[in-house]
């Protein structure tokens, strides 16, 4: 209910909080930002960092050194970033995965951050939320962090940002619509406040540190992707972010292929490239292409449509629209993540949106069903969201049956076919027509195929080569691009997370490695579930617990009540009674041995208990279960 009222509130006030925090910025050339807005921070980063010391005591002298560097700063203001330094690359994620996408990139003493996002926990990592990359590199260097520049709004590029800022609160560089999803999540987390966002457009440059950043206009599954050229004294670095190559995108700006070219003529020392789909052959379709599957699909339609996508993708939720509009249907959408990103995108001017085109989720029973479409999350078969509980009779206000047509506008992310064809056959079987990929084109992907990585390579024409963001096989199936392209075997680099690859003009190489890896975050915890919880939590998943109660008299070692059994996950009590006896015998025993022979000291009996009814249980059902001894003294 909440949600949605606060839906049909936002869309009435444009002028919310989201839209003058991120006006502040006007987006003229502010060579000074990261300096200017160093000078509140170095002592606030003192303190968040104490909180957050893990032990390398290495607080002293924070404000010190941050009042040099920005002194440095102030400096280089005037001059282009200084020459004859090495720039150091190094990811912190990213590699050899795809997800938590975080680079360090160093020059000289001034570290930037680029992109800092999540990546989502495995089914080996039982309760867990999210998936951070490790900072603990990061901590050593804290007075050196000048600011996080980002690329594009998806998750595993600024789902981190909270987490990032509440260690080091520096400022945060990215176009609007990017800053305006990372505002929501700060939002979330009270932080938005004392954040310091800075909207950059497309085509604009900006000093952060010793680094000269330019934003150049790139096409991918959201709007305001941006490719981004990191100029210093020892070279351009050209880092594609995520990018596909759209010459009819759907808000009508092309990526700017002349600004690469032009770079490249003047030299490109290194360039990153997007790997995603580097082992596919040929060019990615056209976002405008599923538009017309849309209509094509609409028209003659005389059932209620629903259509499941990327919250993210709005140029898709703008497509669905325009369909909608054409066959005139009114719109209604659910889930919560797609009303918060699409009140953004329309809060800031990246949707059209036809009068009176959307409803109410609640209202949808006042029409007939064909002239209704449903856009929802849920297209990866997440169980709680929107689509997901459609589909099993739990949502409240859609109830799918014969007279819907539901679309997978979408491609299951690797881990997720077999929960998105679950819920395509729970829809199914309440009768819906069910139209997804492999059926007709009604999803293209944001990232560039091989033809079009090749022409990024042509254009940029760089030294050096870095297949970046993908598992092992991508990143080994773009550097194969790179030497078909020309570039000479030893120019391109394949790196693993944590890998120090320092780059001059005469010479680029892995210098060595920093710590790296990944922090797990559930609830509020950051970090505090480390392996041997996880251990546990798939032991208890996976066979369940036995609880031994026992009360001993601590003189004589003698039972006085118990054992008692209590089990979980195990095997159903009331129908294992004669187990149950056979346990409490067996514990019984153990216990008398442990006495006689005088292993009496608790810890020791506790063992006794554990091993004799685990082996016990394990000859008898085949079963491991986590056991859990408690002896009570009196
Ligand atoms: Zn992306
Ligand atoms: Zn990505």
């Amino acid at each position: 209910m909440q949600k949605r009222k606060e839906f049909k509130m936002q869309l009435g006030n444009s002028k919310t909080s989201l839209g003058n925090i991120l006006a502040k910025d006007k987006g003229k050339e502010t060579a000074n930002n990261g300096s200017q807005n160093q000078k509140s921070s170095p002592q606030k980063r003192a303190n968040t960092k104490k909180k957050s010391n893990n032990g390398n005591g290495n607080n002293g002298g924070n404000v010190k050194n941050a009042k040099t560097a920005l002194i440095k700063a102030d400096n280089s203001k005037k001059a282009l970033p200084a020459p004859g330094k090495k720039i150091k690359f190094i990811p912190l994620g990213g590699m050899n995965e795809i997800g938590k996408n975080l680079t360090v990139i160093e020059y000289g003493s001034d570290i930037v951050l680029f992109d800092c996002g999540v990546a989502f926990p495995n089914e080996e990592m039982f309760g867990i939320d999210l998936v951070i990359p490790d900072i603990s590199y990061l901590h050593k260097h804290a007075n050196r962090i000048k600011g996080i520049v980002l690329t594009h709004g998806h998750e595993d590029h600024v789902g981190a940002v909270p987490y990032i800022l509440k260690e080091f609160n520096v400022p945060v560089y990215g176009t609007k619509l990017t800053l305006g999803i990372v505002s929501n999540k700060l939002k979330e987390h009270k932080m938005l406040g004392e954040s310091k966002l800075h909207v950059k457009n497309p085509g604009e440059s900006f000093r952060v540190g010793e680094f000269h950043f330019e934003f150049i206009r790139s096409n991918h599954s959201i709007a305001d992707s941006v490719m981004v050229a990191i100029t210093t004294g020892a070279g351009t670095i050209l880092h594609t972010g995520d990018f596909k190559i759209d010459c009819t995108p759907i808000n009508g700006e092309m990526i700017d292929l002349a600004r690469i070219g032009e770079l490249g003529k003047q030299g490109i020392l290194a360039l990153m490239v997007d790997s995603t789909n580097a082992e596919r052959p040929g060019y990615t379709m056209s976002e405008s292409t599923v538009g017309a599957t849309f209509e094509k699909i609409f028209e003659g339609c005389t059932k209620r449509i629903v259509v499941a996508t990327f919250a993210s993708n709005i140029h898709r939720v703008q497509q669905i629209i325009d369909a909608a509009e054409k066959f005139n249907r009114k719109v209604a959408v659910s889930g919560r993540s797609m009303v918060n990103l699409l009140t953004t995108a329309m809060e800031l001017g990246y949707m059209r949106i036809p009068k009176n085109i959307l409803i109410d989720l609640d209202e949808i029973s006042q029409y007939p069903k064909d002239r209704l479409v449903i856009v929802t999350t849920g297209s990866q078969g997440e169980s709680m969201a929107a689509l997901s509980r459609m589909a099993v009779s739990e949502h409240k206000q859609v109830t799918i049956g014969h007279d819907d047509l539901v679309i997978f506008s979408s491609h299951p992310i690797p881990g997720n076919e077999k929960t998105v064809s679950k819920v395509i056959n729970e829809l199914f079987k309440r009768g819906a027509d069910v139209i997804y990929e492999s059926l007709m084109d009604i999803h293209v992907s944001g990232h560039a195929c091989q033809e079009e990585i090749k022409l990024i390579i042509g254009l940029a024409k760089p030294k050096y080569f870095v297949p970046v963001h993908g598992e092992v096989k991508h990143l080994r199936h773009a550097r194969c691009l790179g030497e078909k392209m020309g570039i000479d075997k030893k120019n391109i680099f394949v790196l693993e997370t944590g890998d120090v690859l320092e780059m001059s003009n005469d010479s680029a190489k892995v210098i060595g490695s920093v710590p790296s890896g990944y922090v797990l975050v559930d609830g509020l915890g950051v970090g505090d579930v480390g392996n041997i919880v996880l251990r546990d939590r798939k032991h208890l998943a996976q066979d369940g617990l036995i609880v031994v109660v026992v009360t001993m008299n601590k003189v004589n070692n003698e039972i006085m009540s118990g054992p008692d059994i209590i089990s979980r996950g195990f095997v159903y009590v009331r129908e294992s009674e004669d187990l149950m006896e056979e346990i409490k015998s067996l514990v019984t025993e153990a216990l008398k041995h442990a006495s006689n022979n005088h292993k009496s000291d608790w810890n020791t009996m506790k063992q006794q208990v554990k091993s004799a009814l685990g082996n016990y249980l394990f000859s008898k059902v085949k079963r491991r279960p986590m056991i859990l001894p408690v002896i009570m003294e009196v």
